[in-house]
């Protein structure tokens, strides 16, 4: 996979955005791994979509990632740089498999959770109703005591069971950062959302485009697939060129 050329770039942007998060992560994935089917897309580890979607980031925007985040206790806003490469994603393409545990009298075959199942857990109403629905689609199969119980009705105690084995199954599904608020001294950590961190560049990048493509076709009446077709730095001359 190589960087999103600007028309792709713009194909993916239309596709992306008026959906939601879980359903614009897969488009962004599916443009990330074009050699993927979709059942495959949908049924990919988390961990390892994570790695895909910072490939993409990677080749189409370069390492850096600047994040801006409030601080939980006093609000102010922290401006954070860090490299894709300091994430130590590497390993990206091991997958997990199903894996057995055994806690207590539970015994539980689980498999890592995937982008299709934060997909179906988008409709939940709560954050408790979606948290029991991903450990009931992780757990495949489930024993108390010997007796076979349905995953759909395990215990509040038995999901906290399923929720470490899956923190430990695909460790790189959720990018936990530490921060600490140099204003108040409060220290907490951040979740890092590839998708958000793609997303956020690709809306950007895209807006500027038909900005471009708005100002180069107006001047010139030369065709959107024409100007998207030129490198960037011969429309950023054109422009210059307009600007006087
Ligand atoms: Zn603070």
């Amino acid at each position: 996979m190589g960087a999103l050329s600007a028309r792709d770039l713009l194909l993916v942007w239309e596709r992306g955005e008026r959906r939601r998060p879980a359903e614009r992560a897969q488009v962004l994935l599916a443009a990330a791994c074009p050699e993927l089917p979709d059942d495959a897309l949908t049924a990919l580890p988390l961990g390892r979509r994570e790695a895909r979607l910072f490939d993409l980031y990677r080749e189409t925007f370069g390492t850096g990632l600047d994040l801006a985040t409030p601080c939980p206790r006093c609000g102010a806003t922290l401006e954070i740089s860090l490299g894709i490469d300091d994430l130590g994603l590497g390993g990206g393409d091991a997958a997990p498999e199903a894996v057995e545990i055994e806690d207590g009298g539970l015994r539980l075959r689980l498999r890592p959770l995937a982008g299709g199942d934060l997909a179906a857990a988008a409709d939940c109403a709560d954050a408790e109703a979606a948290r029991r629905l991903l450990a009931g689609r992780a757990v495949l199969e489930a024993a108390r005591g010997g007796e076979v119980v349905d995953p759909s009705e395990l215990s509040e105690a038995e999901i906290d069971v399923v929720s470490r084995a899956l923190a430990g199954l695909d460790p790189q599904a959720e990018i936990l950062l530490d921060l600490d608020c140099p204003g108040c001294g409060h220290q907490w950590q951040s979740l890092l959302d590839a998708a958000d961190c793609l997303w956020h560049e690709i809306d950007a990048a895209a807006r500027r485009l038909l900005r471009e493509v708005h100002l180069l076709a107006r001047s010139y009446g030369w065709r959107e697939a024409d100007i998207l077709a030129m490198s960037a730095v011969r429309r950023r001359r054109y422009l210059e060129i307009l600007a006087g």
